[in-house]
């Protein structure tokens, strides 16, 4: 019988019997503790494994996944059945699931440690399978608001992590985006067979989920707009990307503002810990502080700052 193949991949029940080898325990995990049976054949076996001998509480796919993505506990509750426990696994530490399920570049995938016995698990495609078959598209509430407001401004992918990430920890947050569509640059054309609109928009549907105010069409493009924000809100995170179309002089008004500075690669001046520029409330993450880079780590740019910038309100309640 032919096998017609779709580019779509279809999950189902009846025919996918995961094996259990991910979903219960990583094989890292297993051959570490094997390795130490010095009289048993099995741990001989498992010692000639070139394994990682590390046993951090992480397994090795989480350790790697720039966002920390919680991939056992996934696997399993796909395992079980239960996709909309998987995509609350999912969105728990990664804002644009959808996305990530299609073009992530899955470092998880090279560290996967079932690749050395077989194949990797298909952590990317399960991602995938999850997000088109789950209903819910809602971020969980914030264990406490906070009274603070915090404005982002670029809500390409750095922005839209950034964003929900901050509305996740209870902060009101405004997203201001120039162009008329939030998404910057996962809405290239060269992305766009990869990644439909439709795709793109169900994940910027999570991210107003959190509560996240996002403003289209609403360019801040002057020093005057930057010191009037600054007054407004307990902190600015500039997520404005270096797309091509962005040459470092798309960063020349940000000069006049004050202290903001300019590296000679054309980004902004950033420390790569707060993630605060060398103005006081002003943050930068994404490309526009590091330059051009795989959009995982774009991603994980923004969650990263939006804890720098959680880290820097709540030290000044303390002051
Ligand atoms: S596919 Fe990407 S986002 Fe998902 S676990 Fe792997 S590295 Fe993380
Ligand atoms: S995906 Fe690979 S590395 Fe991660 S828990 Fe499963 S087997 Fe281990």
């Amino acid at each position: 019988m032919a096998i017609i193949r779709t580019h779509r991949p279809v999950w189902n029940r009846q025919l996918c019997i995961p094996c259990g080898a991910c979903s219960r325990r990583c094989p890292a995990s297993v051959f570490t503790e094997l390795a130490d049976e010095q009289d048993s054949l099995r741990g001989r076996v498992a010692r000639l494994k070139s394994l990682p001998k590390n046993r951090a509480n992480q397994p090795p796919c989480q350790r790697a996944c720039p966002l920390g993505q919680d991939v056992p506990g996934y696997v399993q509750a796909v395992a079980q059945g239960d996709i909309e426990r998987a995509y609350q696994l999912v969105i728990e530490t990664n804002p644009l699931p959808s996305v990530c399920g299609r073009v992530c570049s899955h470092p998880c995938m090279q560290a996967c440690v079932r690749s050395k016995l077989d194949q990797a698990v298909e952590i990317r495609t399960l991602k995938r399978v999850i997000c088109e078959n789950s209903k819910e598209r809602q971020s969980p509430a914030p264990e406490k608001m906070r009274s603070e407001k915090v404005v982002v401004i670029g809500a390409g992918p750095a922005g839209l992590s950034a964003s929900y990430f901050l509305a996740r920890s209870g902060y009101s947050v405004d997203l201001y985006e120039a162009k008329q569509s939030a998404g910057g640059r996962l809405r290239a054309a060269a992305l766009s067979d990869e990644l439909p609109a439709d795709v793109i928009e169900s994940d910027i549907e999570l991210v107003r989920s959190s509560g996240v105010k996002i403003q289209i069409g609403s360019p801040i493009q002057t020093a005057a707009q930057i010191d009037e924000l600054l007054a407004n809100f307990g902190a600015v995170v500039l997520a404005v990307g270096a797309g091509p179309e962005q040459s470092p002089e798309h960063l020349v008004w940000l000069t006049q503002n004050k202290n903001l500075v300019i590296t000679p690669k054309g980004s902004l001046q950033a420390d790569s810990k707060t993630f605060m520029t060398s103005q006081a409330k002003v943050f930068a993450c994404g490309e526009v502080m590091t330059g051009p880079r795989d959009l995982i780590r774009v991603i994980a740019s923004g969650k990263r700052a939006a804890r720098a910038v959680d880290q820097f309100i709540q030290a000044g309640d303390q002051s």
